[in-house]
């Protein structure tokens, strides 16, 4: 048995993507606890409360996890998850009898910072082992331990959000799933609003802020702008520090109108933010792509990044959509 649950811990350990992390979890847990059917859940505080993914899960055959960034309907609100909502209320592991399938429930929490952050649920025939038990709250430490290292590889270190490397990931998984549903839908999806899009943005003048008040004012204002992206955007939106004052954000299933009105939203938020009285108003640029099936990330970022180029030529403090650019191209030939 000690070997077998080495052999697990070396290889949740091999991991370096969080989805292979998850399915690696659920594999160990599978193979030593043989449960009916297993599932890791991560945690998310939406506007409307604690609610639920599921990540990966097992009925003991195959292991399936969730290969895209969670949409809409992969959310389950917390209240109709009545063990984890107990699980978490006693801030440990709780189980029960479901008498309509004579199944055990068991739910185990885990906790990130003092926050909860994922939960394992186990359905099995019987009440789990005490040996079972510690072992899944050790399989639980270790991918939590291991996490918070991924994590951290993936985080920029002044403001907190995703850095570059995760962007990259992100986009690459992203253009995977969107080319598969797009195959398996025969090209459906385009024009049927639910598209996904990538933004750039960045603060105008910035250096002027470095050279008048020092790096260090200019550390602060960027980490102000993170909080400003972060409550601009919706929980399925991803946003990332590409680097330097450049931030890049994926849109998710949305048109192209909700896409501009939310980089408006947040331009505006940036307008009317107090930052220090010595560093004044300050505004941001932004330009916009859709993301499309078979496009390269380069021709992605390409297409935003002209799409920002053009805010930027034309004025600053403004958003600006790629396809806004090509039909005013064609207007002028
Ligand atoms: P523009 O309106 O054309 O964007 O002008 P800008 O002055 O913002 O020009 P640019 O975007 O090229 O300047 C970015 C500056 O950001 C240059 C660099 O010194 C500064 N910078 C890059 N990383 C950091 C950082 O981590 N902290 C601080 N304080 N400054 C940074
Ligand atoms: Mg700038």
């Amino acid at each position: 048995m000690a070997n077998r649950i080495l052999r697990h811990i070396e290889n949740i350990t091999r991991q370096r993507d969080n989805n292979l992390l998850d399915s690696s979890i659920i594999n160990a847990l599978i193979q030593l606890i043989e449960p009916r059917f297993v599932r890791l859940l991560q945690l998310y505080n939406r506007e409307t409360g604690l609610a639920a993914v599921t990540t990966a899960w097992s009925d003991g055959v195959h292991v399936h996890s969730l290969e895209d960034i969670p949409s809409d309907n992969d959310f389950e609100a917390i209240e109709n998850l009545p063990g984890l909502q107990k699980c978490l209320e006693v801030a440990g592991a709780s189980s029960e009898l479901d008498s309509q399938t004579s199944a055990y429930h068991h739910w185990f929490p885990v906790y990130m910072h003092g926050s909860p952050y994922a939960s394992v649920e186990i359905v099995s025939e019987r009440q789990l082992t005490i040996s079972k038990h510690s072992m899944v709250e050790g399989i639980m430490a270790v991918y939590l331990n291991f996490l918070s290292l991924l994590e951290d590889s993936q985080r920029d270190g002044l403001t907190g959000l995703a850095n570059r490397k995760a962007f990259d990931r992100s986009l690459k998984r992203l253009l995977t799933t969107v080319s598969a549903q797009d195959s398996a839908q025969e090209g459906r999806r385009r024009g049927t609003g639910r598209e996904n899009w990538l933004a750039i943005v960045d603060i105008d003048h910035f250096k002027m802020i470095n050279d008048s008040q020092g790096h260090l004012m200019g550390d602060k204002v960027l980490i102000e702008l993170a909080g400003i992206l972060r409550r601009s955007f919706r929980v399925q939106d991803r946003i990332f520090r590409f680097g330097g004052d450049e931030f890049v954000i994926l849109i998710r299933q949305t048109d192209s109108q909700h896409v501009a009105t939310s980089l408006e939203r947040f331009r505006i938020n940036v307008e009317d933010h107090s930052f220090d009285a010595s560093v004044g108003r300050i505004t941001v640029s932004a330009g916009y792509a859709r993301i499309t099936p078979n496009d390269t990330p380069t021709t992605i970022i390409g297409n935003a990044d002209n799409a920002h180029y053009y805010a930027k030529e034309h004025g600053r403090n403004r958003v600006c959509g790629h396809d806004q650019i090509l039909a005013e191209k064609k207007l002028h030939v």
